[in-house]
C-alpha cells in the first residue's frame, strides 16, 4: 500500500479536489505547476536558504536525558519550537511564499483560527514584500488580540468574518470567496495538510524537512535513520505529515497521531476528529470529520486553539482507516500535565498542542532501548495565559 498521494490527489479513499467550479482554474493552475516549481534547481536553493538563515534551520534534534530516565526509553524531541516565529507552520509559508512568486502572484490571502497560521503567512509577507489579507472569526479576533496586533506590525489586513460561528470555518469561507474573485493576482496560502488537492501535498513536502533531518540526525547521534516510533500531534496535519514524510514507507517506523480529546470524547466537546469523524467533504477534500447524522459540521474543542479543527488531512483520516498509523487522543488535563512535566524535567515550556503528543509518553510503554522522538511543534510563549489559568501561577 502506499501512502503518498496518487496522481489523482487521493490517499486511498481520501483527498480529492471538491470545489465550486469557480474556483477550478486557480486550483488547476497550482496542481499544474506545482511539483514542476518545487523540483528547480533556483527554488530548491532560495528555500533552504531562507530556511537556514531565517528560520534557523536545522532544528535540533535532542536527547532529553531527564524524560528518557522517567519513561525508561529513548526520547529525542525534534525542536521545532525554536523555529523563527516558534513553531513549524513558517515552514509552509516560506515554502508557498516562494510558489506564490514564481507563479507571478503579488497578492496573499490566508484564514487563521488562533491567529498562528496569520502570524506565519505575514511574517513572510513582510520578508518579500507582499500584500497580505488574512481573514480571522470575529470570535477569534477577540481572543487572539496578541497575534491580531503581531498580524498589523507585520503589515497585514485583518478581515473580521462575521458570517457562521464567527471562527475559522466562516473565516474559510471568506478566504474562498475572495481567491474567487481575484483569480489572477491572489495566491492563497492554506496553513495545513488540508484543502483540495494539491494542498495537501504541496504542505507536507514543505514540512517533509522535519523528517529529512530526523534522517542525518539520529544517523549522527544512534548510527541508524530510523527511530522505533514518531509521536506528533494532529490538527489539520501538517507537522505529523512533515515528521512522518520519509517514514511512510518503512513500515518497521511506528507513527503515533496524537488528537485532542477536549474534556473527553464521549463529552460532546473534543477534537478526536479520527474517532468521532465520519466521511465527508470539508474544505475541498473528501475525508473524516466530524458532523452530525444529517452532515452538519460540528464545532470542535479543545484547549489548544491550533487542535481544534473538525476535519483533518486526508493523508492522516488513510493513515487511521489503513492502521498505518497509530491514533490516541489525549484530554485537555493531559495535556497539560504533560506540558508541565517538560518544562520542568527539560527546561522547554511546549505549546499546548505539542504538549497533546508529549502525553502519549505518560500513556502507553516504550521498550528501555528504543528510540522515540516526539516533534515538538511549538514553543508555549503563546499559551502562557492558558497556563496561568489552568495551574493558577
Ligand atoms: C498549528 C499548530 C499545530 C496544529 O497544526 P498541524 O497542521 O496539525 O500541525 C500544532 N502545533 C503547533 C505548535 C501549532 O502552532
Amino acid at each position: 500500500m502506499g501512502f503518498n498521494v496518487n496522481e489523482k490527489g487521493y490517499y486511498g479513499e481520501f483527498g480529492g479536489a471538491f470545489i465550486p467550479e469557480m474556483l477550478y482554474p486557480n486550483v488547476e493552475e497550482l496542481r499544474k505547476n506545482y511539483l514542476d516549481i518545487m523540483s528547480q534547481e533556483d527554488f530548491k536553493k532560495e528555500f533552504q536558504q531562507l530556511l537556514k538563515d531565517y528560520v534557523g534551520r536545522p532544528s535540533p534534534l535532542y536527547f532529553a536525558k531527564r524524560l528518557s530516565e522517567k519513561y525508561n526509553t529513548k526520547v529525542y524531541l525534534k525542536r521545532e519550537d525554536l523555529n523563527h516565529t516558534g513553531a513549524h507552520k513558517v515552514n509552509n509559508t516560506i515554502g508557498q511564499i516562494l510558489m506564490a512568486k514564481r507563479l507571478g502572484k503579488n497578492r496573499i490571502i490566508a484564514e487563521t483560527g488562533a491567529g498562528q497560521h496569520g502570524v506565519a503567512t505575514a511574517t513572510v509577507c513582510a520578508l518579500m514584500g507582499i500584500e497580505c489579507i488574512v481573514y480571522m472569526g470575529e470570535i477569534d479576533i477577540a481572543r487572539q488580540a496578541p497575534n491580531v496586533a503581531r498580524m498589523k506590525m507585520l503589515g497585514a489586513k485583518v478581515i473580521p468574518a462575521t458570517s457562521g460561528s464567527k471562527t475559522l470555518k466562516d473565516a474559510t469561507n471568506e478566504a474562498i470567496r475572495d481567491w474567487i474573485n481575484n483569480p489572477v493576482e491572489t495566491h492563497y496560502i492554506i496553513g495545513s495538510v488540508v484543502g483540495p488537492h494539491p494542498y495537501p501535498d504541496m504542505v507536507a513536502r514543505f514540512q517533509s524537512v522535519i523528517s529529512e533531518e530526523m534522517k542525518w540526525q539520529l544517523m549522527e547521534q544512534e548510527g541508524t535513520e530510523n527511530p522505533n516510533h514518531v509521536i506528533a500531534c494532529v490538527g489539520g496535519g501538517s507537522n505529523a505529515a512533515g515528521a512522518f514524510y520519509h517514514y511512510l514507507d518503512n513500515e518497521n517506523v511506528n507513527l503515533i497521531a496524537v488528537e485532542a480529546a477536549g474534556k473527553g470524547i464521549d463529552t460532546g466537546e473534543s477534537a478526536a476528529t479520527s474517532v468521532l469523524g465520519h466521511e465527508g467533504i470539508i474544505h475541498g477534500s473528501r475525508t473524516l470529520l466530524m458532523q452530525t447524522d444529517d452532515g452538519q459540521i460540528t464545532e470542535p474543542y479543545s484547549i489548544s486553539a491550533g487542535l481544534d479543527y473538525p476535519g483533518v488531512g486526508p493523508l492522516h483520516a488513510h493513515l487511521y482507516k489503513s492502521g498505518r498509523a497509530e491514533f490516541h487522543s489525549i484530554t485537555d488535563d493531559e495535556a497539560m500535565s504533560a506540558g508541565m512535566i517538560l518544562s520542568k524535567l527539560e527546561g522547554i515550556i511546549p505549546a499546548i498542542e505539542t504538549a497533546h503528543a508529549l502525553a502519549v509518553l505518560e500513556k502507553r510503554e516504550f521498550q528501555e532501548n528504543e528510540i522515540v522522538v516526539v516533534n515538538l511543534s511549538g514553543r508555549g510563549d503563546k499559551d502562557l495565559n492558558t497556563y496561568i489559568n489552568y495551574f493558577k501561577l
